[in-house]
């Protein structure tokens, strides 16, 4: 009788738990529709990145919720934020992770068919001068007041700190679920990579920060990809996926 009973109490305890010791119930997500309002993103045959985004965020939000995270998106709506607002809402909310989304352009028209792909990115320090200057530049409204000993050292606290490993391993495992994805219905999706970058709308964040350009809005191929439910529905999926595996292997690592 004891048997049966520990045997129905241990059944019980399965059911509702579905995958023991992973508890997301805590996880705040932030994620961000790039662009908005009267800042179109790219533009090409008449189609906006600022739209494609809202829609695949909003995909991302609502599969996020499915599985018990607790989700919030930056707009959820046509409308701008600067880029500081949209650190600042995951600073605010203390999420514990912040993932923006885009679509990608080139400007050589001679390239359009040929530039595709999905590529995610992590903020970076590079030997870059140009995206040097770009991440300086953005890092000076943070630190205004500070002299400059201080502002060295937070610079390099925010550009070498855990959360730039963090942030690496979040868009390796990211990238890693949006090919899975795509490929088993678009088996020739290009894999852009995981890459660091100086992103603007990276810098301020102060957890685990992505950036995801979802395909290319230039190319035609990838337009009408990313403009039909079922390419969004995997690009967010994966993103979901990716996002998932990396906060289990960080509880994990924590001993949670
Ligand atoms: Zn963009």
């Amino acid at each position: 009788m004891i048997k049966i009973v520990f045997g129905f109490v241990f059944m019980l305890l399965l059911i509702g738990c579905g995958n023991p010791g992973v508890d997301r119930s805590n996880a705040l997500v932030v994620i961000d529709a790039g662009h908005g309002g009267h800042d179109s993103g790219a533009v090409c045959a008449g189609k906006c990145e600022k739209d494609i985004v809202l829609q695949i965020a909003s995909k991302v939000a609502k599969i996020f919720k499915n599985k018990g995270y607790q989700v919030y998106l930056t707009r959820g709506s046509d409308h701008f934020l600067t880029l500081g607002e949209r650190t600042r809402i995951a600073d605010r909310k203390n999420a514990d992770l912040f993932i923006s989304i885009h679509a990608n352009a080139i400007a050589d028209r001679n390239r359009f068919e040929a530039v595709e792909g999905v590529e995610t990115y992590f903020l970076q320090k590079t030997r870059d001068a140009r995206s040097q200057r770009i991440a300086a530049k953005e890092n000076a409204a943070v630190l205004q007041g500070t002299d400059s000993l201080s502002k060295n050292v937070i610079i390099d606290s925010v550009l070498n700190g855990p959360k730039i490993i963090e942030s690496n391993k979040l868009a390796i495992d990211v990238q890693r679920h949006i090919m899975k994805s795509l490929r088993e219905e678009y088996a020739d999706t290009k894999n852009g990579g995981a890459k660091p970058a100086p992103f603007y709308v990276l810098v301020g964040a102060s957890r685990p920060s992505i950036l995801v350009e979802v395909g290319y809005i230039t190319n035609t191929k990838e337009r009408h990809r990313l403009f039909s439910s079922e390419y969004q529905k995997r690009i967010a999926e994966g993103i979901v996926k990716g996002a998932g595996h990396y906060l289990d292997n960080r509880k994990r690592e924590m001993g949670f």
